[in-house]
């Protein structure tokens, strides 16, 4: 079955906004088999919205709207899919209630236009928001079409879906199982992973596999559709382990955890902690750390050592081996995190000290050059990595390395 989407805003064809719900979707609409054949973004426009949308349900079954739900004058979805389909709008007293309270709750008074947000197109039913004031509206055209309209901040888009779109939309589909494996890849490029997995997975239609790429993090997806879930499950189970084979330990998860997580949940079973001493990622990598929520189990904490000053002062990495193999060395970093782990009695120590760019690099270490240090309860090591691409790409890349590092220590 397929689908459109229309995202609908004035500010989604600014250069600065994206227009990330149809993304969302996308990814929720194919999880149930449904196919994305079109997607637009239209300006708040009553006009174009109503072409649009016309469009859209004269061509694909289902028709998903988001965005123009507000209460004020430049919202006009509501409008503009009544046009669009020939109906009137109706004005319902218990959603008007329904807002009045919502405001009251807050100790708000309902502003006169929230009334705007009470009208329902004829043959619609309206969808709770419990995230905001603007319900959805929900359509079976007939047995087989259906039409959307969802509020455009995410946060009021998403659980709106979830609860009550996903299970009309499979009402609608045939029954039809799918089964999914999800992994996560790092320490690899794109193009290699994809040469190494394809031999295994080109013979196979039935999973569809997928490799979606960013900066150190590839992420592999196989899914099969199929009449029985048993059947479903043995197809992914059977092209799955093709594929661990294939990978083995650069699959850092599974089950959709980040590598930060991952490597947090390593630390806690073995109840260990970990300090960091960064240079040139500048904070990223405990940033990352502790992007995780409950990461005071293992982070001890870190230090922000950009000069060579607070690399001595901080770590007691020694002036001479500064001044003999400079601050972007394997002596350095490996000193690095020895003082990290040593001034925080932690149980492992991660380091970077690196040329991110765009200046600087020697002809030995050019720009992109970066040495990670672990130090651990059986001594220090040290890794030196070429990394490719802009400032921020070879930032991200140099933390991912390292908590690669432990990652792999801790298998
Ligand atoms: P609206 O429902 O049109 O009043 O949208 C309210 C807010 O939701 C907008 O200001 C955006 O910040 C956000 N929003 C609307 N549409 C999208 C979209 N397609 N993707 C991401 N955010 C959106
Ligand atoms: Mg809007």
């Amino acid at each position: 079955m397929n689908a459109e989407i229309v995202a609908v805003g004035s500010e989604l064809l600014t250069a600065g906004k994206v227009d990330t719900n149809s993304l969302w979707l996308t990814a929720e609409l194919n999880a149930i088999g449904v196919e994305v054949v079109s997607k637009c973004v239209i300006g708040d426009d009553r006009g174009r919205l109503t072409v649009a949308i016309a469009g859209s349900v004269a061509r694909s079954p289902i028709v998903i709207v988001t965005g123009g739900l507000g209460p004020t004058e430049d919202d006009v979805t509501r409008d503009a899919v009544a046009a669009a389909l020939g109906r009137t709008l109706e004005f319902r007293q218990e959603i008007c209630d329904w807002i009045a309270a919502r405001f009251a709750s807050f100790g708000r008074a309902m502003a006169e236009n929230n009334k705007r947000q009470a009208y329902v197109i004829g043959g619609f039913e309206a969808l709770d928001n419990p995230n905001g004031t603007a319900p959805g509206l929900w359509c079976n055209l007939d047995a087989s079409r259906a039409v959307a309209l969802l509020p455009g901040p995410p946060r009021e888009l998403k659980p709106m879906f979830t609860a009550l779109c996903l299970p009309r939309l499979r009402a609608m589909l045939p029954p039809m199982h799918i089964a999914v494996k999800h992994y996560r890849v790092t320490g690899i490029g794109e193009s290699d992973l994809d040469q190494m997995i394809a031999p295994a997975y080109t013979p196979y239609t039935n999973p569809v596999t997928t490799v979606l790429a960013a900066p150190g993090d590839i992420q592999v997806y196989l899914r099969a559709r199929c009449d029985t879930e048993a059947e479903a499950q043995g197809l992914v189970d059977e092209l799955g382990a093709k594929v661990e084979t294939i990978l083995g330990d650069r699959i850092y998860s599974n089950d959709g955890r980040t590598l930060e997580t991952v490597l947090g949940d390593l630390l806690r079973a073995r109840a260990a902690t970990v300090s960091v001493a960064e240079s040139c990622t500048g904070g990223l990598l405990g940033g990352r750390i502790t992007a995780v929520a409950g990461s005071s189990d293992y982070f001890a904490g870190g230090f922000l050592t950009y000069s060579n000053e607070m690399k001595q002062s901080l770590l007691g990495v020694p002036a001479e081996t500064l001044a003999r193999h400079t601050a972007v060395s394997t002596e350095t970093a490996e000193a690095m995190a020895a003082g990290a782990r040593q001034r925080t009695a932690s149980t492992f120590a991660l380091s970077i000290t690196g040329y991110a760019g765009p200046d600087g690099g020697t002809e030995a270490d050019p720009v992109g050059t970066v040495y990670i240090g672990l130090a651990s309860p059986d001594g220090v090591e040290s890794r030196r990595v070429r990394l490719f691409g802009d400032r921020q790409r070879i930032r991200q890349m140099a933390a991912n390395a390292a908590l690669d590092l432990l990652r792999r220590r801790l298998l």
